[in-house]
């Protein structure tokens, strides 16, 4: 049988010892140990392969401005007052060129699916929004990337901007997200912004909860609104820190009425930290949601990356392998299922939240593949594994090496 590539000695969950992967017409042709013939071959040298990472929460329109704005509290507060006034002097050219430097360096961290939110508001106008959509195209031979057209500065009291997501909706923005903790009216703002999905037959993921007080929730809201709309399995929640701060009985009782309706929860474990406690001067509260209770109890619970180097969080690499391992570390988790599950929330947890058509290793199967070098999932979450190459649709598109000691 004529194979394009083979993918040489992989390890493979549900498979013994070490598998080759062929490709052909960007499809999984066969897996089996030792397939024959002579077409070009990579060999993995016993790296665990997977699917790809799936980021299910970034804003590549604001990554890379610190030199555009100044933290001195570095609370919520500033971080969106400062990227406010930033963002009135974006250009397309100059979002597309910060965005295309976080893509970049997600891509060659194993990142093959995204989903970026973009603001689209008076100061912001559609340029972000133009900027990613020409990224998208410009790289969708090696990530899918789904932009999430996004109100971060409120609605009801500026509803031009209602006004401009539904135009972007309009020219192809995947879905629409909204922040009513930024609203005068929170509750208006989720009806509105499920109105705007509703019309365009899109999914909806809000920016929730994000302080450190139990009460005043809007996950009741956001309920109501998915199960008027029967909208249970396209809604999605992110940050939620209010989550940390509840007893965990509480947090399960929240858990359970989310999974039966369907709504996911992300985890944006380097904001949270970065954010939250700030009144504090010893003891801080760490304010991340607590995401292994909420994946126990049957939410699909992903990890993502939220900001890269701005006043919202001024770190980042958009690696999810080190992402996860700092949730891992914060959560306190230190069993092998339990971060095994870890590293399912930056992989097929993120898929399952994305919605993504695809998504697995098996024969018959889009060739989406990508390398880690490290036995198991939970050995890659314990030691932030590098990656070493990535196939999307079969074809290569990275490569890292492994790094090589030199002796003498
Ligand atoms: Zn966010």
């Amino acid at each position: 049988m004529a194979f394009d590539t083979i993918i040489a000695n992989v390890r493979l969950p549900g498979h013994d010892g070490l598998v080759d992967l062929a490709i052909a017409a960007g499809r999984i042709a066969a897996i089996a140990p030792d397939l024959p013939g002579d077409m070009p071959r990579w060999d993995a040298g016993g790296a665990l392969a997977f699917p790809g990472f799936a980021d299910s929460h970034v804003h590549l329109d604001k990554a890379c401005i610190l030199d555009r704005c100044a933290i001195c509290e570095g609370t919520l507060t500033e971080a969106i007052q400062q990227t406010a006034a930033a963002k009135a002097g974006f250009t397309t050219e100059n979002v597309y060129a910060r965005a295309k430097t976080v893509l970049e360096k997600a891509i060659l961290h194993g990142t093959n699916r995204m989903r970026s939110f973009v603001e689209v508001d008076p100061r912001a106008g559609t340029r972000s929004f133009e900027a990613l959509t020409a990224l998208r195209q410009d790289y969708a031979f090696a990530v899918d990337l789904d932009i999430c057209a996004f109100a971060q500065e409120g609605l009801t009291q500026e509803m031009a901007t209602y006004d401009m997501l539904d135009a972007c909706l309009g020219q192809g923005a995947q879905m629409v997200g909204g922040c009513p903790y930024a609203d005068p009216d929170p509750e208006r703002h989720i009806a509105l912004i499920f109105d705007l999905a509703q019309k365009h037959g899109t999914d909806v993921d809000f920016h929730l909860d994000f302080d450190l007080d139990p009460t005043g929730s809007a996950i009741p809201a956001v309920l109501r609104e998915t199960e008027a709309r029967r909208y249970g399995g396209r809604v999605s929640i992110g940050h939620v820190s209010k989550l940390s701060a509840m007893a965990p009985e509480e947090v399960s009782r929240i858990a359970r009425r989310l999974a039966d309706a369907g709504v996911a929860l992300t985890v944006l474990p380097a904001t949270d930290l970065f954010l939250m406690g700030r009144g504090q001067d010893r003891l801080v509260p760490r304010g991340m949601a607590p995401a292994r209770i909420l994946h126990e109890e049957g939410v699909v619970t992903t990890v993502a990356t939220n900001n890269v180097l701005n006043p919202f969080t001024p770190y980042g690499d958009a690696s999810l392998a080190r992402m996860a391992n700092l949730f891992a570390n914060v959560a306190q988790i230190s069993r092998e299922g339990d971060l095994a599950a870890a590293f399912a929330m930056v992989t097929d947890e993120a898929a399952r939240l994305m919605r993504v058509p695809e998504y697995g290793i098996a024969v018959g199967g889009v060739a989406d593949v990508v390398l880690i070098d490290a036995p198991d999932a939970a050995s890659a979450v314990r030691e932030v594994a590098p990656v070493l190459a990535g196939w999307k649709a079969g074809h290569q598109t990275f490569e890292r090496p492994r790094a090589r000691l030199i002796q003498g």
